[in-house]
């Protein structure tokens, strides 16, 4: 690209940046001015003067005072010393000491005025002396900026590099926002916001240059999202299925229950997407036993009556292998020939599979992440579902969308996303939600406890069993070992045997076990043989025996509130009341917090909420998968006003002619086009 401005030019030709200094920056991905001068403070030091009745323990304070009495230095070692100060703040008398600084001492004299800032012990009325000033606060910059540096370079180098390159390149900064915004929304121009950001004034002004950035960071996120889209249904020449309506409304109404007002919707906007030429792309998302299932049952069903084969793929084998489970006794009066491919279909079996799928002879393939490798080949693929979606990375979505000719993509998912991660996460889809349960649902009581009652919780579970129901009891994922967890699971296993003597069967359940032994478990505890069953968390996503009442967890403290509240989902699915125990002892304060969420509500959606406030985005999809995008001062749980704000506006701006041919709006578009997405390069 040609050099547009003076900011695009090596931060070498600032004074002060040697060889040495250039490569750090350069490690730190600081090439230009222009990165220069939008490396912003993670952070900032306070020289407010406050009162000290108001400041806490352990806080960083500034305070202005008089030097009340000759100020007392006392060595101890070699070079080591201590200087203690007495100085009036106001009506307090504290001590200000500074360590081996002994010559600051001759530079104090009684009444002089002082200025130190430091560390602020409340019980000894004592400030630990970071800086000093020999004279009262000169009340320029209440605020200097910390930068987060690398190496041998210090933040003060990094104020001085920052402030030259605004002393002489600041002209050259673009505002990149149409006048009509900034006049809209009362935002800073670009140039003063980001002067601020660097030496604010105070706290007032910096949280205006602050609402500036986190309005440009969403909108160019959005803008680019909302491109995103827009050309993935304009240059996706997807299939328009052409249903056959009276064929796909027998077999709904072949369902042994009417679908919920909630899945009548979803299942609409599902259907008009299949029928529009465009590809869809739709993310589903419903709370743990909305009845996603047979949603997803419908729209393999839709595809298959056009002509085409579907997918279904799930994050594990045992959920593959209900799945295929629940869709064959749906349609088991139908002329739907379904295939479950999993890691024990091998050799002979496996090669006859792929045969017949690439023949056309299975409509509907379920399975894990098997299904995307190379050797599966479709006839003619038209729609692909993932189950629990999150499971997946981005690479694997990609994968999967680009085998057969432009498929349909449904992501269902049971973790409620917030809203504000939804649309950023997933901002290019289009979202539909399941937001109702059921008739006759009955909400799961949940109990949180200590781990010392296990007796009685041992004994409430045998009165349920007693009535014919089941009961799981969970024993948590120790992350470093899974030997170690392992041996857990057998633990809790072998007490439970003791504990109920040959009354009732105790199934076990963990990772080490083979797929087949798996599968022996899991039949044996969804034909009631055995009542209890005893897991790591392997049973958490999906798996459906509506007979389980009681749900226990171990160590719940130790699981994310949306993991406990999808183990919690494997109760409830049938008419009886469940009940939900968590045992836990958690030390911190959102350990605690946690626990009382999960007995006070049973909303997924809320509880996604409050999950995504005490972990922050970063954690909320765990390490893996994330696609979430970094923004250097937008928070999308803090400023989430915001982030709606700029999704309306950038979806407005897409979709008007304006904005792809009005001057105003060309460094809008120019970003655009340096991300890529115009020529298609990012689709993911
Ligand atoms: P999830 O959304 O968690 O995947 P499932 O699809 O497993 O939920 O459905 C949970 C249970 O609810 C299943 O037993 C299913 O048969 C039942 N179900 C689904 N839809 C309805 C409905 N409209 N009315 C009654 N029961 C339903
Ligand atoms: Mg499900």
């Amino acid at each position: 690209m040609e050099m547009k401005n003076r900011l695009d030019e090596p931060i070498s030709v600032l004074r002060g940046i040697g060889d040495e200094t250039e490569t750090l920056l350069h490690e730190m991905g600081i090439r230009t001015i222009r990165h220069l001068i939008e490396y912003f403070p993670y952070r900032y030091e306070d020289y407010k003067l406050r009162d000290l009745a108001e400041v806490k323990h352990d806080e960083r304070v500034t305070v202005e005072g008089k030097v009340h009495s000759e100020p007392l230095l006392t060595y101890f070692g070699k070079n080591r010393s201590r200087l203690s100060i007495r100085v009036l703040v106001g009506n307090y008398l504290i001590t200000a000491t500074c360590f081996n600084r002994p010559y600051y001492k001759s530079k104090l004299e009684l009444n002089m005025t002082v200025t130190v800032s430091g560390k602020w012990d409340k019980h000894r009325q004592t400030i630990t002396v970071q800086e000093i000033k020999f004279g009262p606060q000169e009340l320029k910059q209440e605020l200097e900026p910390v930068y987060s540096v690398k190496g041998k370079l210090t933040v003060k180098a990094m104020r001085k590099f920052i402030s030259l390159a605004m002393q002489q390149f600041s002209e050259d900064i673009v505002e990149n926002l149409p006048e009509e915004m900034l006049t809209q929304y009362k935002l800073l121009t670009r140039i003063d916001a980001i002067k601020t950001i660097h030496r604010p004034i105070e706290h007032e002004n910096l949280k205006h240059a602050r609402r500036r950035f986190v309005y440009e960071e969403f909108l160019l996120f959005q803008l680019k999202m909302q491109a995103l889209r827009k050309i993935q249904r304009e240059q996706s020449a997807g299939n328009a299925h052409e249903i056959n309506e009276q064929k796909l409304n027998e077999f709904i109404d072949s369902l042994p229950f009417p679908l919920t007002t909630a899945q009548r919707r979803v299942v609409d906007e599902i259907l008009t997407d299949l029928k529009s030429p465009y590809r869809m792309n739709r993310l589903l998302q419903g709370d743990v036993g909305s009845g996603k299932t047979v949603v997803a049952a419908i729209a393999l069903y839709a595809a298959i009556l056009s002509g085409y084969q579907g997918a279904l793929m799930v994050p594990t084998e045992i959920l593959a292998e209900q799945h295929a489970e629940s869709l064959f006794k749906l349609f088991e009066k139908f002329d739907v020939n379904l295939a479950l491919l999993s890691s024990s279909v091998k050799g002979k079996r496996r090669r006859e599979l792929l045969e017949r799928l690439k023949a056309n002879e299975i409509d509907i393939l379920i399975g894990t992440h098997a299904l995307i490798q190379d050797e599966v080949d479709f006839h003619k693929l038209g729609l692909v579902i993932t189950d629990e979606q999150h499971r997946f990375g981005v690479e694997q979505r990609r994968i999967l969308r680009e085998k057969g000719e432009s498929p349909d993509v449904l992501f269902m998912t049971a973790t409620p996303i917030p809203r504000t991660l939804a649309i950023t996460a997933f901002g290019e889809m289009d979202v539909s939600v399941i937001d109702e349960l059921p008739a006759g649902r009955k909400t799961i009581e949940t109990y949180w406890v200590k781990p010392d009652t296990l007796e009685r919780i041992l004994q409430f579970i045998e009165k349920e069993l007693k009535q014919g129901r089941q009961a799981y009891v969970i024993c948590p994922l120790i992350e470093e070992s899974e030997k170690l967890d392992v041996q857990n699971a057998i633990d809790v296993h072998s007490t439970l045997t003791f504990f109920y003597n040959g009354r009732y069967k105790v199934g076990l359940m963990h990772g080490r076990l083979s797929a087949d032994e798996k599968e022996q478990v899991m039949r044996e505890f969804s034909e009631n043989e055995t009542g209890i069953l005893v897991s790591t968390t392997v049973v958490e996503v999906g798996v459906n025996v509506p007979n389980a009442t009681v749900m226990v967890i171990y160590d719940a403290e130790r699981f994310g509130l949306s993991q406990l509240h999808q183990l919690r989902g494997r109760v409830g699915r049938g008419d009886a009341q469940s009940y939900c125990i968590l045992l836990a002892d958690p030390k911190s304060e959102t350990g605690k917090e946690r626990m009382r969420i999960m007995t006070e509500t049973n909303d997924g959606f809320v509880l996604s909420e409050r999950d995504l406030e005490l972990r922050g985005p970063g954690d909320f999809f765990g390490k893996k998968q994330s696609g979430m995008p970094e923004f250097k001062v937008a928070d999308i749980v803090h400023d989430y006003r915001a982030l709606e704000v700029a999704r309306n506006d950038a979806a407005k701006l897409i979709n008007s002619d304006a904005f792809w041919n009005d001057p105003k709006y060309e460094l809008l578009r120019d970003s655009l086009e340096d991300s890529g997405v115009l020529d298609g390069e990012k689709l993911d």
